[in-house]
């Protein structure tokens, strides 16, 4: 609701909030939330709500525990969903030291000081994220099943489409917490859907999208649906994709906005300053195991190339015009952390632009029907978590992003599932149990 401190506990008063909840997320992008009552809000704001840190995955150890909230009444929302009477508001919070300053694994400020980068250089990404999910059937005692609600494929329609009225009640949802959803329809896999963003600043994007999973996921349940958005639940049909459109702004004009084929200069080093470290960022943008699944196929992408239009790509230019004219980053899936996705990309796309870096020749033909010699010399999207990790782990720029700690907590956890997925006998069901919830 874009309000200011004294706006928020006004809000509070007027409209019979009786619950805050103060949300943040892991490192790993997992939405944690605990719930205030009204007179704590003015200290909220003041000195911040001390939680114990040791008990996120990823923050503090128990010698060193204590860390803070501090709402961000910018982000303020209603959980339309939450009774009407005694109503329940969230807003994401930054993560302080007990010192008063910001706490390093805290990926919204990361990514917050991406976008003062960019400021700094005169320019504004802005994002729009397009993110695909399974509905799944539960069993009798509500457990979730891989049985998928229907069969419908791509922008099939009711009765074949049975996530209809599921789509309807996540968009009006969100426009009820003031998150503008563009579109939605059936994808390609039984029981897929897919719901598209308008594009807004990087920030917003992120605080959105996480919102979003959640309404997805509270939504379906309140159909008797499970929602998952694992990136490869079903072995032979399409993936879960979260499609990254990404704008450069400069003087409120859009460089992405082209005549013909003719590209900015700065918005061609900009795409290469992503490219050139796609394999460095894959183990953020591709988190799990079950991530890797679905690179190659489906209109997943596993080359490291850009193109117009086509679908076979990692980055792709789609066909648009004026405002809506940007490049479309195809790999990331929606196990990522949204906060630390988006801060890499400006961070790498931003180097492209300090380094005035060449754009590399377009590969104008279809990926998944070329042959051999097409394909020689072109270096793919790392093809497993290990290998991602290894990647970012020797990589000087993902190290002059995140914090020694940080860093070291993300990639020693990553190591250890790895680890725990080899030894697993059962692999099929060691993902169910990791990641379908
Ligand atoms: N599901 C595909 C992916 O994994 C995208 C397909 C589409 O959007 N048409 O990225
Ligand atoms: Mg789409
Ligand atoms: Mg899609
Ligand atoms: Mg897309």
């Amino acid at each position: 609701m874009n309000c200011t401190m004294a706006e928020v506990l006004q809000f509070v008063k007027e409209n019979d909030v009786k619950f805050i909840r103060l949300a943040f997320c892991d490192i790993f992008g997992t939405q944690k939330n605990i719930s205030i009552m009204p007179a704590e809000l003015p200290r909220a704001f003041e000195s911040g709500i001390s939680f114990d840190a040791s008990a996120i995955h990823g923050f503090m150890n128990v010698e060193e525990s204590d860390l803070f909230l501090v709402p961000d009444p910018a982000t303020l929302s209603i959980l339309p969903w939450r009774p009407t009477q005694g109503r329940v508001v969230r807003m994401f919070c930054d993560i302080k030291r007990p010192d008063g300053t910001s706490f390093e694994g805290d990926t919204r400020n990361l990514l917050r000081l991406a976008v003062k980068k960019a400021e700094n250089m005169g320019c504004q990404c802005k994002i729009g994220a397009e993110c695909e999910f399974y509905l799944f059937e539960l069993d009798e005692t509500g457990e979730p099943t891989l049985v998928p609600h229907d069969r419908a494929g791509y922008f099939d329609m009711a009765p074949l489409d049975k996530g209809e009225n599921v789509r309807r009640e996540i968009c009006l949802t969100l426009e009820e917490m003031g998150i503008q959803p563009e579109s939605s329809h059936h994808e390609q896999g039984p029981g897929q859907n897919e719901i598209d963003f308008r594009y807004s600043d990087a920030l917003s994007a992120a605080d959105n999208l996480t919102t979003f999973k959640w309404v997805v996921k509270t939504t379906a349940a309140r159909n008797g649906l499970h929602a998952s958005f694992l990136p490869k639940p079903l072995a032979h049909k399409s993936g879960s994709g979260l499609h990254v459109n990404m704008s450069l702004t400069k003087n409120g004009i859009n460089l992405f906005d082209q005549t013909g084929f003719e590209h900015n200069k700065e918005v061609e080093s900009f795409m290469q300053g992503i490219l050139d470290r796609i394999p460095e960022m894959t183990a953020f943008f591709n988190p799990i195991v079950n991530s890797y699944k679905r690179f190659g196929s489906f209109e997943a992408p596993k080359y490291i190339t850009w193109s117009h239009q086509n679908r076979s790509q990692l980055v792709r230019i789609p066909a648009a015009k004026g405002e809506y004219s940007r490049m479309e980053l195809r790999s990331p899936d929606p196990a990522c952390n949204p906060f630390t996705a988006f801060a890499l990309l400006i961070f790498a796309g931003l180097e492209g632009i300090e380094q005035h870096k060449t754009l590399c020749a377009p590969a104008d033909f279809n990926l998944f029907a070329a042959s051999p010699q097409q394909l020689e010399g072109i270096a793919t999207i790392p093809q497993s978590l290990e290998q991602a990790l290894d990647i970012a782990q020797s990589s000087g720029f993902i190290k002059s992003i995140f914090s020694e700690n940080t860093l070291e907590k993300y990639l020693a956890a990553k190591h250890t599932e790895c680890e725990s997925y080899a030894a697993a006998q059962n692999k099929e069901q060691f993902e169910l149990e990791h990641y379908f919830m």
